[in-house]
């Protein structure tokens, strides 16, 4: 047996849990590989990444370099010797300023002395003269209508816009002085109509000069004035933006209430100018350390967010230097990428994050939309899936080996209880055996000898007939529980009277009984209708439990089989008051091979199959059977079989 079961465990860990653990092995091997090799695929995608990143960072640099270097281009062929025609704005939005680097430094437009307008620096001339003159009169002599004589002549000698502009002017001022308000305004109207580039040797233009007188008298006039010059891209130089910001103050002091709010919003379109202005004039200051080369674009971090650049030395006679607006170059170059279904980026300022634009633009970088890591596949997925399947294929394994072992256990259980019936049926035949042929014996050695008294010999012969009772009734049950097992067992049911079929039984078992010294008490109710029984089966079921009743009695001698009526049902009773049956076991009495296994009950020979056949032949009658038991107390086993509800006439029973 024990073989068997090394056996068994043997194979179970030969079929089960060395694949089972091979498999997890192998799985586990692999799952680390394979992590190993995302975490490969993952640090060549972040690399890609990364390279990607730089490739279009140095790509975005190219594409704002390319319109830079347009701006510039195009800068130089406007003012293709450097001269002054800068002071006229770029037809390109996004420059901001155009200047020049001199020996000095940074020279923006309104720095050009402005040597053509009518200064002092002027040779003499008859113009000049009279204006003279009429300076003397207004200042020293003070003097008015005689100065305005004189500045009229001038006015009359001037040959240019600006001599006609610096001789109005003082006249218009002498005038205003001389009380003649009306005939100043006029003239003060007539400068106010002069173009921004008619300026003094301040760079002041004639018209702010004339917008400033104007502000009270004829404000409307003069806004007018003002707005033209900051609707118009003409450059603003610092002392001009001033000069128009005073002009508006004084209006935004005014009692009209639609100049003041004309004058504010005219103010914070200024505002914008003057941003600038003072941009450029801190660019101006800090140019040298901007270091700007014809082949770089150095931030500047003002307000407006300049670029600046040079034109390359030979290009014009004084190299261009450009202030462009980032913002627009970066409008314009994002509007050309998205038309070609380009990343989209932005310009970072920490100096540490995002990608470098390259070596034209130094030190300016871009962060690039999240869109560019689709590019990009990520690994790893997947390898939940074969988790889960592994864990699938293990817990079948198990629940596979679970009913495998439990199936091998039963069946082992049963090839032992089988050897063990074998053993018991040669011992159970024996006894009989020898009884009748030692029996048989004697009486041969009687007839031999001629000597023998009658009465011994009956009693010889009866014991030999009981023994063969005792072995066809072996025989009977061995033989009907193979039936069984085959399914080829048949009931004959037909109509008996129940007492009678009882009483047989009684009959059968009295000579054994009184052999042994048990008192069998028979109480039997004749009052019970007629069934439809099986009459050897229901014998036969009744001889096996006063067969077991007698077995297992122990010291006791006593046995009761009581016939009565319950409940419907015909109840055959045996009781006896033996060594009884543990509750436990009392279920499992009822399985074919099973005993109890107790030392009490391993003395006694049997088959465990008595009760098995009882309970196969009251339920093919319908009925049941039953114990109650108590160790060392006594079994009480009842059959019930179901009686007909109305008891017919002709003695026909329902089973
Ligand atoms: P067998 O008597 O040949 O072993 P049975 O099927 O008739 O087989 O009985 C099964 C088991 O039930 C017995 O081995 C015994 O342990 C128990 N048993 C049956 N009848 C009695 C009884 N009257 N008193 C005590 N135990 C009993």
């Amino acid at each position: 047996m024990n073989r068997l079961r090394y056996r068994q465990v043997f194979l179970f860990l030969v079929v089960l849990v060395l694949p089972t653990a091979a498999i997890i092995i192998q799985s586990r091997y692999n799952a680390s590989r394979e992590r190993e090799n995302d975490a490969q695929a993952r640090e060549l995608a972040r690399r890609e990444l990364a390279d990607l990143r730089r490739r279009r960072a140095t790509e975005i640099g190219q594409d704002i370099v390319t319109r830079l270097e347009r701006i510039k281009l195009q800068e130089i062929a406007r003012a293709p010797s450097g001269a002054a025609t800068a002071a006229t704005a770029s037809s390109d939005s996004a420059v901001a300023f155009v200047g020049w680097e001199g020996r000095e430094g940074l020279i923006w437009p309104w720095n050009v002395a402005h040597s053509h307008n009518g200064g002092a620096s002027r040779e003499e001339s008859e113009f000049t003269r009279k204006r003279q003159a009429g300076e003397r009169a207004e200042l020293a002599e003070q003097n008015y209508s005689r100065a305005a004589a004189f500045y009229r002549e001038a006015l009359g000698n001037a040959r240019t816009d600006a001599e006609r502009a610096s001789a109005s002017l003082p006249l218009a001022n002498v005038l205003a002085r001389a009380g003649a308000q009306a005939e100043a305004a006029r003239v003060y109207r007539g400068l106010l109509k002069l173009p921004s580039s008619v300026t003094d040797d301040q760079g002041l233009s004639f018209a702010s000069y004339a917008a400033l007188r104007l502000s009270e008298s004829h404000a409307a006039e003069a806004l007018a004035r003002v707005n033209l010059d900051l609707e118009s891209a003409a450059l603003l130089s610092p002392a001009q933006a001033y000069r128009w910001r005073s002009v508006l103050e004084s209006m935004e002091r005014s009692g009209d209430a639609a100049v003041r709010l004309a004058a504010a919003g005219a103010s914070a379109r200024l505002a914008k100018r003057i941003a600038d202005v003072e941009d450029a004039l801190q660019v101006q200051q800090h140019f040298r350390d901007l270091r700007v080369t014809a082949d770089s674009w150095q931030p500047y971090a003002g307000r407006d967010r300049w670029w600046i650049g040079k034109a390359p030395t030979g290009a014009a006679s004084r190299p261009l230097v450009l202030a462009v607006r980032v913002e627009e170059i970066l409008r314009s170059v994002e509007t050309e990428r998205q038309a070609r279904h380009e990343p989209s980026f932005q310009l970072v300022t920490d100096g540490v994050s995002g990608e470098s634009l390259g070596e034209h633009l130094p030190g300016m970088r871009v962060a690039l939309g999240p869109e560019i890591t689709k590019a990009v596949a990520a690994p790893g997925a997947g390898r939940s899936f074969y988790g889960l399947s592994l864990f699938l294929v293990v817990t079948l394994t198990f629940v596979g080996a679970f009913f495998l072992w439990r199936d091998t256990r039963r069946e082992s259980r049963l090839a032992e209880l089988r050897s063990q019936f074998v053993s018991s049926v040669s011992h159970e035949l024996k006894t009989p055996l020898t009884s009748i042929r030692m029996f048989a014996e004697s009486l041969q050695m009687d007839d031999e000898s001629g000597t023998g008294d009658p009465k011994e010999r009956a009693e010889y012969l009866e014991t030999i007939v009981c023994e063969s009772e005792r072995l066809t009734r072996l025989l009977n049950n061995v033989l009907d529980f193979s039936r069984i097992e085959r399914g080829q067992k048949n009931y004959h049911l037909q109509s008996e009277e129940l007492p009678g079929v009882v009483d047989a039984a009684v009959r059968t078992m009295r000579f054994p009984l009184a052999e042994q010294g048990f008192d069998l008490r028979v109480d039997i109710c004749d009052d019970l209708p007629s069934l439809r029984l099986d009459r050897d089966a229901i014998e036969q079921a009744i001889l096996n439990l006063l067969n077991n009743a007698m077995k297992y009695s122990g010291k006791s001698r006593e046995i009761g089989l009581r016939l009565s009526r319950r409940n419907g049902s015909a109840l055959i009773q045996v009781a006896d008051q033996g060594i009884g049956i543990p509750a436990g076991e009392q279920r499992r009495i009822f399985d074919k091979f099973y005993r109890v296994p107790s030392k009490e009950n391993n003395a006694i020979s049997g088959t465990g199959l008595g009760l098995a056949l009882v309970a196969h032949i009251a339920d093919a009658h319908g009925g049941t059977v039953e114990v109650e038991s108590a160790p060392g107390k006594g079994s009480t086993f009842s059959i019930a079989l179901p009686l007909p509800r109305e008891p017919a006439p002709d003695g026909g029973a329902a089973v």
